[in-house]
């Protein structure tokens, strides 16, 4: 008998276990709107040119070896990267308060994130919003937080009164902008109200320079919070989709607070954590986004790239809109009128309202695939396939 006999099939993740599905099924007509990935306007993976160019640098530049990283990540990078996200005059950066460790990814910066917090203090109470990010709730063994009502906006009474009324040492996951799934951020009016009732709070930061195609305007909110307000905070960044670089997972975990001293025994403990964790991070995807970020000609093209990425999004919104207008295609239920929350909402996704049998139908009947919450990944959309899907919803819907 195996020692492992025991073990169990574990469920598939709901959001990979789309890809996978959308990986099988042999039809031409299919489209993915799982993944949350980049898809250029005929539907394939892009590399960014500054990307190509840093690597051609980082290639040819025979100075450079393949040693280990120090444990808290790549010196130029941990010094760079804060200032992406908390800007270059930011106090808190410029004081040396933020305590900086790379980490695998946004994903991994959440988790360095979810140790330091249990480790300090561990019954905190974390608080996620309805809905979020699915691999949130799994880091955090979460709470829960009032985010939306039927119609997709943002119940922010709701979200008010909950920060409220948390018990003291609560933590709150918010996101940075582009939430994940619907698309639906507070107004600067409503940031500065949670920042009154915000006790603590997490940025995560997937999607900096996506939302708006703008990284200074995405980067409002935790300026705000940081540097505005003098509040401490966590701030966990990812480099997946603003530099398409998903399979390189490189990111950051920042813990902002309010002293140098401070911020360096944090630092000191982040490394406690990562050691026995996986050691060091990985050295590729530091030196990538450095040689970018430093270096102004390629920061510019990085810029108008990420500026082009989003716009394409963004514009697809539009022709999905107009696609369901044209053909008459009737809201999602009876909380809508139209589909103009499709064109409000920002980021990758589109948090369309379809229900799950709406989305069981777009999948068996018309290979189109999606999260069962309705959840359209924008970056599948393309010129040629947007009719297509408008039919299907349509088709799905009646
Ligand atoms: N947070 C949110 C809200 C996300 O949508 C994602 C990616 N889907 C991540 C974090 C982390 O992604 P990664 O680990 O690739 O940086």
């Amino acid at each position: 008998k195996s020692r492992w006999s025991e073990v169990t099939m574990a469920p598939a993740d709901p959001i990979l276990g789309v890809a996978v599905a959308y990986n099988a099924d042999p039809s031409p007509k299919k489209v993915n709107l799982g993944i949350g990935a980049y898809r250029d306007s005929e539907g394939k993976p892009l590399v960014l040119q500054c990307v190509r160019e840093a690597e051609k640098r980082i290639a040819n530049d025979e100075a450079l070896n393949k040693e280990y990283l120090p444990v808290q990540g790549f010196d130029r990078f941990l010094k760079i990267t804060p200032q992406i996200i908390f800007g270059k005059d930011s106090p808190a950066v410029v004081e040396g308060r933020v305590a900086v460790c790379q980490s695998l990814s946004g994903t991994g910066a959440l988790r360095i994130a979810a140790e330091f917090i249990a480790m300090y203090n561990p019954g905190t109470m974390v608080y996620i919003s309805n809905p979020s990010w699915g691999n949130h709730h799994t880091i955090f063994k979460k709470a829960g937080l009032k985010y939306l009502n039927k119609t997709m906006g943002l119940d922010f009474d709701g979200m008010v009164a909950d920060l409220s009324a948390a018990p003291r040492g609560s933590t709150f996951v918010l996101h940075t902008v582009a939430h994940n799934p619907t698309g639906v951020d507070p107004s600067q009016d409503q940031w500065k109200k949670l920042a009154d009732v915000c006790q603590e709070a997490i940025f995560d930061t997937a999607y900096q320079g996506y939302a708006s195609g703008d990284l200074e305007r995405d980067a409002w909110a935790v300026r705000y919070f940081a540097n505005t307000r003098g509040l401490e905070l966590m701030v966990t960044q990812s480099y997946s989709k603003n530099f398409g670089l998903y399979g390189e997972r490189i990111g950051a975990l920042n813990v902002a607070v309010k002293s140098k001293d401070t911020a360096a025994k944090i630092s000191s403990q982040l490394k406690g954590i990562v050691r026995p964790m996986y050691s060091n991070p990985q050295l590729h995807g530091a030196r990538l986004v450095t040689w970018v970020m430093e270096d102004p000609a390629l920061k510019a093209l990085w810029e108008k790239e990420l500026k082009e990425m989003s716009d394409r999004i963004t514009e697809m919104r539009s022709s999905l809109v107009a696609a369901l207008v044209e053909i008459n295609c009737p809201p999602p239920n009876a909380n809508f009128r139209n589909w103009n929350h499709i064109t409000s909402q920002i980021g990758m996704f589109a948090f369309t309202g379809l229900s799950e049998k709406h989305c069981s139908l777009l999948t068996g009947k018309h290979h189109i695939y999606c999260t069962k919450n309705g959840r359209f990944s924008m970056a599948g959309v393309n010129p040629s396939n947007v009719k297509y899907i408008a039919a299907a919803m349509k088709d799905a819907i009646n």
